[in-house]
């Protein structure tokens, strides 16, 4: 590419917690120092999630994520426990299960009441929410909003935008990168159990895109606007494309674990 690309993107880590696959991560990083890109990293407060406790806990854990944000990386708020407590799919209805939407707003607020204060106790300053299974409510964001917290890495759109309440919404569309003519496009990995050979196609993507790599503060710079019809034609494509592979597989299940959808694992 000679030209300045045209479309921007961010890249999203989710999953993070003392016992994640620190191998796959340890390599991810390393690709991300070398390329020079800023990412943004889901981490879990208190995970209590049995799927993420893949490797021992990294005494350390919490000076990593000092040592991240100190380098420019953005850290957002993944939930609080990562435990799904019911089967709502939230607002953006990818996964039936929740650790948020369709409870109250007190036990919203509660949960995420703890869940920053763990980070402010650790000295992390939470620049996103993220939430688990991209499952959250209008009662989430009211109660997130309620708690300074207005930056939301989700949702459907061709770039940023701001929602009635104030919040800006950096959409996240896809779960590997690929080339795009125009927009905001946000790649979520799941580092845990990614393959020798998914770190080296990450490694060889990132090359290609690393032109039109932004942060996530320069991602919500370009948020002063609100949600276009052309930003909900992305959402009902979206719409259709999970209910068509929904459709292609058994029901009934609401706590199976989501597999094969675009945006990948929660
Ligand atoms: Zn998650």
């Amino acid at each position: 590419m000679s030209a300045a690309p045209r479309a921007k993107y961010l890249l999203r880590f989710d999953d993070l917690c003392p016992t994640m696959d620190w191998a796959a991560w340890e390599a991810l990083e390393r690709i991300m120092d070398e390329q020079g890109v800023q990412p943004v990293l889901g981490v879990v407060p208190d995970n209590r999630d049995r799927k993420l406790m893949v490797a021992p806990a990294a005494p350390d854990f919490w000076d990593r994520v000092r040592r991240w944000q100190a380098k420019g990386w953005a850290i957002g708020l993944h939930g609080y426990q990562h435990t799904y407590v019911n089967a709502e799919p939230g607002i953006l209805r990818l996964n039936k299960q929740s650790e948020f939407a369709g409870l109250s707003y007190a036990e919203q607020h509660e949960k995420l009441r703890l869940g920053l204060s763990l980070f402010e106790r650790e000295g992390v300053r939470a620049d996103a929410w993220i939430a688990p299974a991209h499952s959250f409510d209008w009662v989430t964001v009211s109660a997130l909003n309620a708690l300074g917290l207005r930056v939301i890495s989700d949702g459907f759109a061709f770039g940023p935008y701001r929602d009635s309440q104030g919040s800006t919404w950096v959409p996240q569309q896809f779960a590997s990168m690929r080339p795009m003519p125009f927009g905001l496009w946000t790649f979520c990995y799941h580092p845990n159990g990614l393959s020798p050979q998914g770190i080296e196609t990450f490694r060889r993507s990132l090359e290609q895109l690393r032109p039109g790599m932004i942060s996530l503060a320069e991602a919500v710079a370009l948020g002063r606007r609100p949600r276009s019809a052309p930003d909900r034609l992305v959402g009902a494509l979206r719409m259709a494309v999970s209910g068509l592979r929904r459709m292609g597989k058994p029901q009934g299940k609401p706590q199976g674990k989501p597999q094969g959808k675009p945006q990948g694992k929660p």
